[in-house]
């Protein structure tokens, strides 16, 4: 099912995850284990993130470990089938401009295809773009509207292609929202000017950067609307279990930490799973009674932590 059919179509708001695959061992046993716990609660759907740039990982055999530089899209995209087909659970694939050039996004479209994924969410990606910087500027995606287009009018060529069935490539498209702007641009309006590119490019519902600052996200929504973007914004949520980890998060994901809740974790170290947890139940509560469409967590390692608060939040 279409991420935005969840949406619109469910009565309750969504409950909806992102997870990290990671190459290095035992992490895929690790992350399924994560996604199992996740699954007590029903998620709708689940995000797997990817990265830009080429990564390493191991290949471990009977007798050997073989170091190997991989694209980690084609590992997440396994990771998709995987939760999609086996898990029963609706996978989104990240798919991003950064590190792939448009042909390698058709590849992969393909892939997604073959193995019945219709939701992804598209993206940008940091980082250097060291190999599309050898790459011819027409085979590569510059901003996630170009991506949104890409994905866009490729399911509009195969579906005025008598010959393919125009079902199966009917990809829903996901973009991301910044309530705090994104670091790049240099005012909040300037980026959801091009927030509502992405938009009209074809996507069809927004996930935003974490917050913890329920009024941020309030804010941003009313600019959106006012600017006539209308498709739903389902806020992004991070649990934080210490001062050190929020600071460093606040700073790599250029949001604003409260500062009660910086000052709380601070005063009171030992402590602080329990005061981050408690700040994310009072965010949520706040944010599902002002009639958001769904909750989407970024959970990292803490799926018991976001079943407890859902568990909560459902009463
Ligand atoms: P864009 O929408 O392209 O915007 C990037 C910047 O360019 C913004 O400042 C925007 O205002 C500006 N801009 C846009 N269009 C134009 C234009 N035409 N001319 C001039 N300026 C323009 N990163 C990963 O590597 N992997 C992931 O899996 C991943 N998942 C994410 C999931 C979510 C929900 C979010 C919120 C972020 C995720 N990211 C991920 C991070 C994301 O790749 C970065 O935030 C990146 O810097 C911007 O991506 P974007 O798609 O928002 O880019």
């Amino acid at each position: 099912m279409k991420v935005i059919d969840h949406i619109l179509k469910t009565s309750e708001p969504t409950f909806s995850c992102e997870v990290v695959p990671s190459f290095l061992d035992k992490s895929e046993k690790i992350l399924f284990e994560t996604i199992q716990t996740l699954k007590l609660e029903d998620p709708k759907w689940i995000n797997v993130m990817t990265y830009s740039s080429r990564t390493l990982y191991r290949n471990k055999t009977e007798n050997s470990e073989e170091k190997i530089i991989g694209k980690n899209h084609l590992y997440a995209l396994e990771i998709c089938g995987a939760i999609q087909n086996r898990l029963k659970i609706d996978a989104v694939a990240h798919i991003l401009c950064r590190g792939y050039t448009r042909e390698e996004t058709k590849d992969a479209l393909i892939k997604l295809h073959g193995i019945g994924i219709n939701n992804i969410l598209a993206l940008r990606g940091d980082g250097l773009d060291d190999e599309s910087s050898n790459t011819e500027v027409q085979h590569i995606n510059h901003y996630a509207a170009d991506l949104v287009k890409q994905v866009h009018d490729f399911k509009m060529e195969r579906s005025t292609n008598k010959n393919s069935n125009p079902q199966t490539l009917d990809f829903c498209i996901g973009v991301a929202g910044y309530p705090e702007k994104h670091f790049e641009a240099s005012s909040l309006d300037q980026d959801i000017h091009y927030l509502k590119q992405k938009i009209q490019s074809g996507a069809e519902y927004v996930v935003t950067q974490m917050f913890f600052n329920n009024e941020k996200y309030f804010s941003f929504v009313q600019s959106c609307r006012s600017a006539g973007i209308k498709v739903p914004i389902v806020p992004g949520i991070k649990l934080v279990k210490s001062y050190d980890q929020a600071k460093k998060l606040s700073k790599n994901f250029h949001f604003s930490l409260p500062p009660n809740l910086a000052e709380e974790l601070f005063a009171n170290q030992s402590h602080a799973s329990e005061i981050g947890l408690n700040w994310t139940v009072k965010q949520c509560e706040e944010l599902l009674q002002k009639g958001v469409p769904g909750l989407h967590f970024y959970v990292m390692n803490d799926a018991p932590q976001i079943v407890k608060i859902v568990k909560k939040l459902r009463g």
